[in-house]
């Protein structure tokens, strides 16, 4: 008896330090892109981060999920630089943008929109007390920001409402690059954040607003490196999406018939996003979920 509780005992510690080391090494493991000579996308769990050369110092953009990651990212980038980071921006206010944060040096400029400051602040602010509170966002902006450094100019926007009512895009002029944070998830089911102001019916219009900027390479929030191709392909999906809305509304249908009636064929092929190999639920069910409580208002908008 003794000897099987030890075995049991001996196979649960082994499991228990195997899903730890696995955890553990997953989080730790970050993967470059290379876009430009100066630019680098950097993949890990989170969303994708970007990794900027310029001759005054490193700007990056997001900072994935945890604070071990944050330092990671501060380290790599300026392994593939050879400056120190003095900037970071993120594109909005989801943890697994930036909870990495409190990992970078206290006194960087930290850059967001208004609104995601205030949603940092509000919705996520148990995770910004103590000294995570020196990595919250110091600059800020509502609609648009230019940066000029080290021979580098960044526009910052925010096109408009969809992930959130706060994202902003990131483009690097002299890369013929933009990150699109969130509001480009590329070949996987997105969040769709109603009560932080996100929507599915005006979605399409920011994306558009996106597409006057002058661009080559896209850097998705989620999903491999794309193009232009790759916005419009989300974009057909986005408003596939709404127009499961309107007819959702347009018939009384409930949320069961609206997933079970949906017309949604463009998301062939999307991926599931998934942390430590488990799915985190953002799939067809759910965003059809979030369309329909869009549509028929059965949602709380946060203050
Ligand atoms: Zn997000």
């Amino acid at each position: 008896m003794l000897k099987w509780l030890v075995r049991v005992v001996v196979l649960v510690a082994v499991i228990a330090a195997g899903v730890g080391t696995y955890a553990y090494l997953e989080i730790r493991s970050l993967e470059t892109v290379p876009v430009t000579e100066d630019l680098t996308m950097v993949k890990g769990l989170g969303g994708n981060v970007a990794v900027l050369r310029t001759d005054e110092g490193t700007v990056v953009v997001d900072s994935m999920t945890f604070q071990m990651q944050g330092e990671r990212i501060s380290a790599l980038a300026e392994e593939l630089t050879g400056k120190p980071v003095v900037m970071l921006i993120n594109t909005h206010y989801h943890l697994d943008h930036t909870h990495g944060n409190p990992g970078f040096a206290a006194g960087t400029r930290v850059v967001a929109t208004e609104k995601t400051l205030h949603y940092l602040k509000t919705i996520d602010g148990a995770a910004w007390e103590g000294d995570a509170a020196a990595l919250l966002p110091n600059e800020t902006f509502a609609d648009a920001m230019d940066i000029e450094m080290g021979g580098k100019t960044i526009r910052l926007y925010h096109p408009g409402r969809g992930h959130t009512d706060g994202d902003l895009v990131v483009l690097f002029v002299d890369e013929d690059t933009i990150h699109m944070g969130d509001l480009l998830f590329h070949k996987h089911y997105p969040n769709i954040d109603l009560e932080a102001g996100g929507t599915i019916v005006e979605w399409s219009a920011t994306l558009d607003e996106t597409k006057k900027l002058p661009f080559t390479n896209v850097i998705p929030g989620h999903g491999e490196l794309t193009d232009r191709g790759g916005i419009d392909q989300y974009q057909v999906f986005i408003e596939q999406l709404a127009e499961v809305g309107r007819t959702a509304a347009a018939n009384g249908w409930t949320k069961e018939e609206t997933i079970e009636k949906a017309d949604l064929t463009a998301d062939a092929g999307y991926e599931e996003i998934a942390f430590f190999g488990l799915p985190i639920g953002l799939d067809r069910e759910f965003v059809l979920t979030r369309t329909w409580e869009e549509a028929t208002g059965n949602f709380e908008r946060a203050d």
